[in-house]
């Protein structure tokens, strides 16, 4: 399998722009100690270093890259109050208590986010004027339908948008009905990971950058963390390296199957159709089963995500997939001028659901957000905090379970190339479909 972390392409350059600058970083050098080491500077571990560091602990975070390198770096940028599954399916998995616990705190994930954005002062082109998820199909408008009505009887900010008003508020003919939900917005997800840092490196803790973790070993009741040359010992570790996890402990990296995601920047789109999309600046997605995100740049550039190569290197973008969906979207743009495109890598799980692991005493493992990993893996993060100060589960959203490495894990890529492939079929119907009601 294609090892993520060899990767040659960072964050796009159009994130990077828009970043504060890093906060000030180190290279290990001669054995240290600390009482938690977070393995991974993206929005897992930062926010875990982060609560940590807040509650008076002392933290080193290690990470092989940058800060924000990883998916978090890369992400699309919706802040969501939603896991992959809906509220049904966790009641189901998880049973009604524990299941509530999660649904509500899911629900408030944006809240964390944008609390932090705001205690910081993190400056990432946040944004909170809501998310439109459009019906790409009849049963896709019965799931918004009935998703819509749970969260207002809830008292949420969410309704479902027909006829003219969909169309005014996507700034297209395509669908007839989508479902506004206020309570998410939009960033920067790099400045949002760097702003972070900067959160963590403030409140006292260290990150190392360039830093490669190479092992984990038990000894004399600590952690001794092998980074190749220096060494660190710690009380608790936290794994925070979700898609791009390695060999660091035995059957981790096949718990998740690690999947590319893609994203692609237009230039600026002409002053007289840029407020003719999304006009109020919420993002865009659908109802089909491969994702399909589009959004505004504060500077009018169109930002879409699209599906591309799931495994393997680093692919050419595939501008021929996004322009074709975007022309569909938006016939009004014409010719669109595409300048960027990246890809990054998500961690699903066979199940839907993240997963929060205790590997062995005071070894910690957050991961598994199946693309849903802003508000997630900030949530996931404060997590890992709470059980790294010694707090057993019944103190988090997530509960623990038991590592299960998937036995069909070498052979995962080949089963879920042809599970894309029916999904792109189904998704080409349903948009026919769409076209033809139009
Ligand atoms: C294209 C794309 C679009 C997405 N869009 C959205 C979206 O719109 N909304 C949303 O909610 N989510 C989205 N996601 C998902 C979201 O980005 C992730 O769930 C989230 O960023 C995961 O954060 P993380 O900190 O767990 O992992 P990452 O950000 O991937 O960080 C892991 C870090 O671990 C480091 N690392 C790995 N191994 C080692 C090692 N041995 N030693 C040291 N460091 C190591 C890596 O360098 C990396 O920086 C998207 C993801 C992608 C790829």
């Amino acid at each position: 399998m294609h090892d993520p972390l060899s990767d040659a392409i960072g964050p796009p350059d159009v994130y990077v722009r828009g970043a504060p600058s890093p906060p000030p970083t180190q290279r290990l050098e001669g054995p240290r100690h600390a009482e938690v080491v977070v393995i991974g500077a993206g929005f897992t571990g930062l926010s875990a270093a982060l609560h940590l560091a807040e509650a008076g602990v002392d933290v080193a975070v290690l990470e092989a890259k940058e800060i924000g390198w990883g998916a978090s770096g890369r992400a699309f940028g919706q802040v969501v109050p939603y896991l992959k599954l809906g509220h049904e399916a966790i009641l189901r998995h998880y049973g009604p208590a524990r299941g509530q616990r999660i649904v509500d705190a899911v629900a408030d994930g944006p809240d964390l986010v944008f609390e932090l954005i705001g205690r910081h002062g993190i400056e990432c082109w946040a944004m909170r004027s809501g998310l439109i998820f459009a019906a790409h199909s009849p049963s896709g408008r019965r799931d918004l339908e009935s998703r819509t009505r749970y969260w207002q009887q809830r008292g949420a900010p969410v309704e479902m948008l027909e006829g003219a008003r969909c169309a005014e508020a996507i700034g297209s003919r395509l669908y007839r009905a989508a479902s506004l939900d206020r309570r998410g917005g939009n960033i920067n997800p790099f400045a949002y990971a760097r702003g972070l840092g900067r959160a963590v490196v403030a409140a006292g803790a260290r990150i190392c950058t360039q830093t490669h973790v190479q092992g984990l070993a038990r000894r004399d009741g600590r952690w001794a963390i092998d980074v190749g040359g220096a060494g660190v010992t710690a009380d608790n570790v936290v794994i925070a390296t979700n898609a791009y996890t390695g060999d660091l402990w035995s059957g981790l990296r096949a718990s998740i199957i690690p999947m590319r995601g893609h994203g692609f920047v237009s230039e600026p789109l002409s002053d007289n159709v840029q407020h003719t999309i999304l006009p109020e600046r919420q993002s865009l997605t659908d109802t089909r089963q491969l994702y399909s995100g589009v959004r505004m740049l504060p500077d009018g550039r169109l930002h879409a995500s699209a599906h591309g190569a799931s495994f393997g290197a680093e692919p050419k973008p595939d501008w021929r997939r996004v322009d074709a969906r975007i022309r569909r979207l938006y016939p009004q743009l014409g010719r669109v001028r595409w300048q960027q495109g990246w890809s990054g890598w998500v961690a699903m799980t066979t199940d839907h659901f993240p997963r929060l692991h205790e590997l062995a005493p005071g070894l910690f493992a957050g991961l598994g957000y199946n693309g849903r990993g802003i508000a997630a893996a900030t949530m996931m993060g404060r997590d890992l905090a709470t059980l790294a100060r010694g707090a057993c589960d019944d103190a988090t959203v997530f509960p623990l379970s038991p590592l299960r490495p998937l036995h069909w894990h070498r052979i995962a890529p080949m089963l879920i190339r042809g599970l894309v492939q029916a999904y792109r079929v189904s998704d080409t119907v349903d948009d026919l479909r769409l076209r033809a009601t139009a």
